[in-house]
């Protein structure tokens, strides 16, 4: 493997180590974008957007947009965007989570997106999110992120020796099988700052949640139980990410999908843009935007779905001497939707069309699918595939058997509701949506390379397209 692809590869362990909930993947793209020169918006104030400058926005502290305006734009010229997704399938802690059953503290937990569930038993576990922490001397409220290190909670499995078909078929009920243990009541009554449990859920914050969580929580956040006012939290597995297969040509992780697209569109745009005259020659507007609750549907204020992408594309466009900037921006612009791919499975070729079946280290995957479950055209993948070639970077095609339920991204949604051109495409990989995934790692550093060099080409390449 060449040293610059294990080292993209590596780096990204690191970006998804870090990434525990979509807070934190926004919170660490954040720091990233900061230390390479971006400057940070609010949405409550007024922007002033200049030529050759870096900026980034973030909505409910899960969904980032950052970009970078080129040296030559002027109100009008289009936008070169990638888009991806911050948020994975996951369990996480409902709003009264305090349970106890057969002597053990548990904590309630709600399914979030399409997860493979079973792969959430024998895990070691714990939590990461945000927590809505209250002074009480002024009464103000603030969001903190938290992450609780060691593994705290558990799903085991039933015993074989109690359930014989457990190898034939697994599906467990979501709401009653997979409420993992946190402690039990005996330990928890031992404990000094702790009080015997019950399940009754009142609206007080501390009689909705196990006391022993609490604590935990509280010596994170250093803060008092009493401070603690509202929390959301993911629950995740403690195992770091790794390399891994004989020649630790693969990576090992959980949410690849869409970790490994976040990094990579980030990535491509912090190198596309830094170093004096990066942006020089550039008439667009380079723009990432990491959408949080593309696991569900889209479908909300910071979603992919909500009206965020054309807002912020209209600041940025907005100009007293061209009214209707943004409207000729968008016929000029194009996105790439970067969401992960499936390869084909060894144990389950007959699952891929015999044609379309991607596979490791053989590049970033197109997606097409003409029922718009992808949004890529015959224009976007012949520009795609334009620039590929001329950064070498080997590309592949999936188009699911008709038999066969398709997945879908934010591609269709923003190429509907901005009319806007999009590409589908993303890096193959095993086991999306378990709670641990596998992908190659050529895959890294072959769409950082692929995105930067649609940053750098597409605004030249569209001019052909755009005069037809
Ligand atoms: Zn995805």
């Amino acid at each position: 493997m060449q040293a610059s692809s294990k080292q993209a590869a590596q780096e990204l362990l690191k970006f998804i180590s870090r990434g525990p909930s979509p807070y934190h993947v926004v919170a660490e793209c954040r720091s990233r974008l900061l230390q390479a020169g971006f400057q940070e918006l609010k949405e409550t104030e007024h922007w002033d957007i200049q030529p050759d400058r870096k900026y980034f926005v973030t909505r409910n502290l899960s969904t980032l947009i950052a970009f970078a305006v080129g040296g030559q734009y002027q109100p009008g010229n289009g936008f070169s965007l990638i888009g991806a997704h911050t948020d994975s399938p996951c369990l996480r802690v409902k709003r009264c989570s305090r349970r106890s059953q057969e002597g053990t503290v548990q904590v309630a937990v709600e399914t979030y997106g399409g997860g493979i569930w079973s792969t959430w038993f024998d895990r070691d576990l714990s939590v990461a999110g945000r927590v809505i922490i209250k002074d009480l001397s002024t009464g103000r409220l603030e969001q903190q992120l938290v992450r609780v290190e060691q593994p705290i909670l558990r799903i085991p499995h039933l015993a074989i020796h109690l359930q014989r078909s457990v190898n034939e078929s697994f599906g467990p009920n979501t709401e009653q099988h997979l409420v993992p243990i946190l402690a039990t009541e005996v330990q928890q009554a031992l404990e000094k700052k702790t009080s015997k449990t019950d399940t009754a859920c009142t609206s007080s914050f501390q009689s909705r949640h196990s006391p022993a969580l609490l604590a935990l929580l509280c010596s994170q956040l250093k803060v008092e139980p009493e401070q603690v006012v509202e929390m959301e939290l993911c629950l995740v597995d403690t195992q770091p990410p790794t390399l891994g297969g004989a020649f630790n040509e693969f990576i090992f992780s959980p949410r690849l999908d869409n970790l490994h697209s976040c990094y990579c569109a980030l990535q491509a745009l912090i190198e596309s843009s830094e170093g004096p005259g990066a942006l020089a020659q550039e008439p667009n507007v380079r723009l990432v935007a990491l959408y949080d609750n593309e696991e569900v549907g889209s479908q909300s204020a910071q979603g992919a779905g909500s009206l965020l992408t054309e807002l912020v594309l209209r600041r940025i466009s907005a100009s007293p001497q061209n009214l209707t900037a943004f409207e000729e921006a968008v016929p000029k612009s194009c996105m790439i939707s970067a969401d992960m791919a499936h390869a084909v499975h060894p144990n389950y070729p007959d699952k891929h069309d015999k044609n379309h079946r991607p596979e490791f280290h053989k590049g970033p995957t197109i997606k097409v699918n003409s029922n718009q479950r992808y949004a890529s055209t015959a224009v976007t993948e012949a520009l795609i595939r334009e620039i590929a070639s001329r950064v070498d970077v080997p590309l592949q095609e999936f188009m699911v058997r008709n038999d066969s339920p398709c997945g879908s991204t934010i591609g269709p949604i923003l190429a509907s509701r901005l009319g806007l051109r999009v590409l589908d495409m993303g890096s193959p990989q095993l086991a999306m949506h378990s709670i641990r995934e596998m992908c190659c790692t050529s895959g890294v550093l072959q769409s950082i390379t692929l995105f930067k060099a649609f940053f750098e080409l597409f605004p030249m390449l569209d001019q052909g397209l755009l005069s037809n």
